[in-house]
């Protein structure tokens, strides 16, 4: 049996920090009694001045498994997932060939088995993600899938996505969209505002993410099944998310790291580690998504973590593939964003922790629910992470353990540190390092 004590720490209870130990095995969790020292055979973590809370779970991670561009394996997933203090990531099913039916999903499932960290699988919605004709959601769901997407793509049939929503109502599995009018986005390859502009290259604008938002949630108003929207990028989309809400619609959302933390701005340069899919927006949208944050009007931050191998993204602006990769980087980037134009002298540290509590409900607990509602899946329980919001650093190439390198916070200084990482009760990662080499040699 593994057993880990995580000592002096300040653990997440509720929506609050309180100091106390942990003990966490591969079946349990508790509070050990006063005075109780932890046998030879454990681990102990130090975390004093540290926060502790639940492992957190990616509900959007390209694994590029099956692929063949080494952009990324299953192993250096796993390795990015643990330095980023994740449990468990989902994979999405734009892969080549796309996960589109029970031989592929069951294979490509078998070969993420032996990590240490859960890699749930997702299936497309459409077969060869089309978008024309469903999947057979039936026997995909009867043999374990929950989780379908054709991310990459939108669903650009209202007639499909409807559809794909009542099988999602029937089986109880989530279908979760990339909303982007295919015809607006097309041949862009960034935000279409003052830079697109000035740099005279062809962007798309934040209504062709509105109206397929807006499109999808009166479907499910109609439908009422189990619908996700993905990494949402624009302004507009806010307002919808807002009124659905009040209508009683049911969705859940998500926002990804870098759409809190950069603009497209930083495409003025034409580094193609800042063009991504939906595009980073103007500093004025962004700020609107970080308010939205706090405002908690998404469910979930998740990463959009899309590996893609140097010789691609070495191509032109034009040519070079859209995505950048962030399992990493996920929980500083977004704490960064957090703290970012907060001058609250001295409220600071009062902030910070609802900083870190909003960020463990967002990268943690929700993501945990939403699945939850699908799938009994095991590792997601036993599972914490310690993290430090003092260092600030600056992030450099060779940090980076994921294969392939396309980040877009190279050189950029960022707050905070996941310092542990102990899964089902096992050590993977400790003081910023993989422990024991985490099966990772
Ligand atoms: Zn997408």
């Amino acid at each position: 049996m593994s057993e880990t004590w995580i000592r002096g720490g300040k653990v997440l209870l509720g929506e609050r920090f309180e100091k106390r130990d942990l003990v966490v095995t591969d079946t349990s969790v508790y509070s050990p009694d006063k005075g109780a020292e932890p046998s030879s055979s454990a681990d102990v973590i130090d975390a004093s001045g540290l926060y502790v809370g639940p492992a957190f779970v990616d509900l959007h991670t390209h694994s590029r498994t099956p692929g063949k561009d080494g952009s990324e394996t299953p192993e250096s997933l796993a390795h990015a997932a643990v330095m980023g203090g994740y449990c468990s990531v989902v994979a999405m099913a734009n892969t080549d060939p796309p996960i589109d039916n029970v031989t592929v999903w069951e294979q490509t499932k078998k070969r993420f088995e032996q990590l240490p960290v859960e890699v749930i699988q997702a299936a497309s919605v459409t077969l060869g993600r089309k978008g024309e004709r469903l999947v057979d959601m039936v026997s995909l769901k009867e043999n374990g899938a929950v989780f379908f997407s054709d991310d990459g793509d939108v669903i650009s049939s209202a007639r499909v996505m409807k559809r794909a929503l009542e099988y999602s109502k029937e089986l109880n599995v989530l279908v979760a969209e990339h909303a982007q009018d295919a015809e607006l986005a097309f041949g862009a390859v960034m935000n279409e505002g003052e830079i697109s502009h000035l740099l005279g290259v062809q962007g798309v604008g934040e209504e062709a993410e509105t109206i397929v938002v807006a499109r999808d949630l009166e479907l499910n108003r109609v439908v009422g099944g189990n619908l996700h929207l993905m990494h949402l990028s624009a302004a507009g989309s806010l307002d919808l998310l807002r009124y659905a809400r009040s209508k009683g619609i049911s969705f859940s959302s998500e926002v990804t790291p870098h759409h809190l933390l950069i603009s497209d701005d930083e495409l003025a340069t034409f580094d193609t580690n800042y063009k991504v899919n939906p595009p980073l927006r103007s500093t004025k949208t962004r700020n609107r998504l970080k308010e939205a944050l706090r405002e908690g009007l998404f469910d979930v931050v998740a990463t959009d973590h899309a590996p893609h191998a140097k010789h691609l993204k070495e191509q032109s602006i034009k040519e070079a593939p859209f995505g950048i990769i962030g399992l990493q980087s996920a929980f500083t980037a977004t704490f960064t964003a957090l703290m970012e134009d907060i001058d609250l002298d001295g409220e600071k540290e009062s902030y910070r922790e609802r900083a870190l509590a909003s960020i463990f409900q967002m990268m943690a607990i929700h993501p945990r629910k939403i699945l939850s509602r699908f799938t009994s899946a095991e590792t997601i329980s036993n599972s914490y992470v310690v993290v430090d919001p003092g260092p600030e650093t600056s992030q450099k190439e060779s940090d980076l353990v994921s294969l392939s390198k396309n980040s877009p916070y190279i050189g950029r200084n960022l707050s905070g540190q996941v310092a542990s990482l102990i899964i089902k009760g096992k050590v993977l990662l400790k003081d910023g390092e993989l422990y024991k080499e985490g099966g990772f040699s």
